[in-house]
């Protein structure tokens, strides 16, 4: 059981507002493991208020940036130091497999962090050029305060993908993880005062939809990164256009996993299956279309299966766990109902459908891959959010182009050929942001990363994700001055 009595803002931990507590409760024993105050708006202005004096008047705007990326280094030493707790913590969270957690949920949180860090030595922040009236400098400024908001799914791994780079830029930070996962945000602010961020720079108000909107239009806002479901997208991006507010926005997905004729199943498979069903199906990435030619429909159907039938379910914090509960009832109760309409639809269950046999308790569905799905079907449109899979016959490849394209999400994708030629001319097609030529890496950190059409706006990761946090200024200089930069 891990319990926090107070807030963390402005670099104290503070009495909250309110006597309001978020219970964690393990979905895999339904029991509570943690307990966090809620934060509410007196929470919300307070943390604003230190974090612009933290930008106004605070050393850490003006800091070296290599300077300010010590701090990202100490951070991510520390979680490396504790990775095995905080793979614990997280999986006791919100049910993430701790195999699959220990890497992706915390090893790639360090290296977020060490990828930041070492861009404090090597992003050029000022430039002097030649510009057509005389010598000009742009220099990259931090954009403010920004308000971070992050999803239940992989919140530590969201937290750095926007905490190291806005923390990088000088910005400072008001960061709202989800209610489902306060406890790692609280255990990183920890971490980041060990580390020797100064006061303010950093607050954690852990709260639901209401007071993070009351965040989004907090005047004292500069920006706002939000990770998160496209509904909610939409309306953040509303509320901070109208008031020219800076944004970004990364946001749900529906990808497609495209099968050639000529795939090496035995090789694509085991590549594929691990992205479709990653998280036990609860990533904006998931490859959750698998697009197989008609002519080999049954032969791919199968292999699916076969595969499927040999993961392992159970217990979040067991190793040899593939496929961990879900992170709520509500969430298993969303993926039964669409298991439900997509044989309402007229796709059949292949395998799954119903609750693992032997686990009474936790918030269980069996990994689930539906076959005869039409691409126009709710189950094909829409995202689940869990370990279902819709297998989508097409005709020739232009077909599959079409399928893949037939959504109004593009975050992510692959396609699996026996010729990378021939794969990478199917992946110059495919409308997304990120996409796999017979490759199982969804992400590099090194590289921009987000969504073509409803699956956001902007990109996180490499310079990119940096650029979201800093303004440019142009300084026009007289003639013959070049300042050192
Ligand atoms: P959600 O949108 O309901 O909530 C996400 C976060 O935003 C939570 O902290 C929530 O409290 C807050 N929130 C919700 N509405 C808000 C509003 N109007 N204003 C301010 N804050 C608000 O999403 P969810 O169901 O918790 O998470 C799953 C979604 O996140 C999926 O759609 C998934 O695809 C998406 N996601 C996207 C990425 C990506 O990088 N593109 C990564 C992970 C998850």
């Amino acid at each position: 059981m891990k319990s926090y009595d107070r807030l963390f803002i402005g670099g104290e931990w503070v009495e909250p507002s309110s006597n309001s507590v978020f219970e964690v409760i393990s979905p895999t024993t339904e029991e509570v493991v943690g307990r966090v105050p809620e934060a509410k708006e007196a929470d919300v202005d307070r943390a604003v208020a230190s974090a612009r004096d933290a930008f106004e008047n605070g050393p850490w705007p003006s800091m070296a940036p290599s300077d300010r990326a010590v701090v990202l280094t100490k951070v991510s030493e520390a979680i490396r130091d504790d990775l095995q707790g905080m793979a614990e913590l997280i999986s006791n969270e919100m049910g993430s497999p701790i195999a699959w957690g220990s890497m992706a949920q915390v090893l790639a949180p360090t290296m977020i962090l060490d990828y930041y860090a070492g861009l404090g030595s090597t992003f050029a922040f000022d430039t002097v050029h030649v510009g057509l009236l005389g010598p000009v400098m742009v220099s990259k400024e931090p954009v403010g305060v920004v308000a971070a908001i992050t999803p239940w799914n992989v919140p530590l791994f969201l937290a750095c993908a926007k905490l190291a780079p806005a923390l990088l830029s000088g910005s400072s930070v008001v960061f709202k993880p989800a209610p489902e996962t306060p406890l790692d945000a609280n255990v990183l602010a920890e971490l980041f005062t060990d580390a020797g961020l100064p006061e303010g720079v950093l607050s954690v108000v852990p709260a639901g939809r209401e007071v993070g909107e009351y965040l989004v239009n907090h005047q004292g806002v500069d920006k706002v990164s939000f990770t998160g479901s496209t509904a909610a997208g939409r309306k953040i991006g509303a509320a901070c256009g109208a008031n020219l507010k800076r944004f970004s926005l990364e946001l749900g997905g529906k990808s497609a996993a495209i099968l050639l004729d000529d795939a090496k199943l035995e090789e694509a498979v085991p590549l594929m299956l691990p992205n479709a069903i990653m998280n036990n199906g609860e990533a904006c990435i998931s490859l959750t279309r698998i697009l197989a030619p008609r002519s080999r429909y049954s032969e791919v159907t199968e292999a699916l299966v076969e595969s499927v039938k040999a993961m392992t379910v159970g217990d979040a914090l067991d190793p040899a766990t593939e496929v961990g509960p879900l992170v709520a009832e509500r969430q298993r109760d969303r993926v039964e109902n669409y298991i439900r309409i997509g044989q309402e639809e007229g796709a059949k269950v292949a395998i799954g459908g119903g609750r693992p046999d032997g686990l009474e308790k936790g918030w269980f569905v069996e990994p689930t891959v539906f076959v005869d799905v039409d691409n126009t079907m709710r189950i094909a449109q829409e995202e689940i959010f869990g370990p279902v899979l819709s297998v989508i016959p097409y005709e020739d490849e232009a077909d599959a182009v079409r399928i893949a394209n037939d959504s109004e999400y593009g975050l992510c994708g692959a396609v699996f050929s026996g010729d990378n030629d021939r794969g990478l001319g199917v992946a110059r097609q495919v409308r997304t942001g990120t996409y796999m030529v017979n490759s199982n890496v969804p992400i590099d950190f090194s590289s921009p990363f987000g969504g073509y059409k409803a699956s956001g706006v902007g990109r996180e990761f490499g310079e990119d994700g940096l650029e979201l946090f800093l303004e440019k200024k142009t300084i026009n200089l007289p003639a013959g001055y070049t300042p050192d930069v």
